[in-house]
């Protein structure tokens, strides 16, 4: 049986796929769903923003992205839908929930059995009464350490995973968080190399990225072309885990974009940053470093290709195969 991805439009075979990022931003509400148009915009509004970025995108080899703003930050199904039918790139939207300060009422007393019988559906069956299902499970921790809600949040995710085979990816600075969350996980049972600790980059001791990697986990290093963040540094660290020999567990993308609908002209405070640096600025820096093409490849297909699969599902009407 071929192993798939699930995207805004369906499945798709991973052996289909090329470069995938597993870390991006299409349309993302920082405000939180404290304000009263929290999440609202047009589809059409922000495609006529996003849309060239897509494009240019695409151009430089991207085929799939991974849309990490999760509920709480601005997750808009008709907005990822529009976007998704008007690029070629692979789109996958999330399910899960963001760090406590984000989370929505609807969500603060949920036990959970149910938050975690809630993603599975949406996974499974569809988000919001839609046939669209999410690819995976968003979450977030708090900078200063994990919250009880957090931790809840942690144990349903690790019952929808089980119960889907989704990955859960954490934004997690730091490597205390990290190996909490690991420890929390593996007590749940789930198979920590369905695990990608989003931000890995954070964490400044090798030592407990590699610990984490042996354990399973996925190192996501997502800031590249961050102007906050060293990209020499960046290199050094997957420069690191590759020489570690925990190549298989790096994932690299941009946490970039976004459409922000709180200004009338969409863009975020700082511009809208292009989904293409990895391409056009961290290969070759990786190349002249002696990274060849092969291990580029591992890094940006093979491994993204096989956090985000899914073995086995079934879409209604259609026969596995
Ligand atoms: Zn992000």
């Amino acid at each position: 049986m071929t192993k798939k991805i699930q995207t805004i439009l369906g499945p798709v075979p991973i052996d289909s796929l090329g470069l995938l990022l597993p870390h991006e931003h299409l349309f993302t509400d920082l405000r939180g769903p404290i304000v009263p148009d929290y999440a609202q915009a047009s589809p059409d509004d922000v495609a006529s923003v996003v849309e060239p970025y897509l494009a240019e995108a695409s151009s430089a080899g991207v085929t799939a992205m991974v849309e990490c703003s999760t509920v709480g930050v601005g997750r808009n199904l008709a907005v990822l839908q529009c976007l998704a039918e008007i690029t070629p790139i692979h789109i996958i939207a999330p399910t899960g929930v963001y760090k406590e300060a984000f989370t929505p009422a609807s969500l603060r007393d949920t036990s959970v059995e149910r938050l975690a019988e809630l993603w599975t559906q949406e996974l499974l069956s569809g988000i919001e009464g839609t046939t669209i299902r999410a690819g995976f499970i968003k979450l977030a921790v708090s900078d200063d350490g994990l919250t009880d809600l957090e931790i809840r949040n942690l144990k349903a995710a690790a019952k929808a995973s089980a119960a889907s085979e989704a990955v859960i990816a954490s934004h997690t600075v730091g490597g205390e968080a990290a190996m909490l969350e690991l420890d929390i996980l593996e007590n749940e049972g789930l198979d920590l190399e369905r695990f990608i600790w989003v931000h890995a980059q954070a964490e400044n001791d090798l030592s407990i990225q590699i610990e984490a990697a042996r354990r399973g986990a996925y190192l996501e290093i997502d800031s590249i072309g961050g102007t906050w963040q060293s990209q020499t540094q960046l290199l050094e660290n997957v420069l690191g885990v590759i020489e570690a020999g925990y190549i298989d567990n790096l994932l690299l993308s941009h946490d970039a974009g976004w459409y922000n609908p709180a200004r009338l002209d969409g863009m975020p405070e700082e511009g809208f940053r292009s989904y293409t640096v990895l391409m056009t600025e961290f290969f070759p820096a990786l190349r002249e470093y002696g990274v060849t093409e092969e291990q580029i490849s591992r890094i940006t297909i093979d491994n993204p290709a096989r956090a985000f699969a899914f073995n086995s599902f079934a879409y209604p009407g259609c026969s596995p195969s």
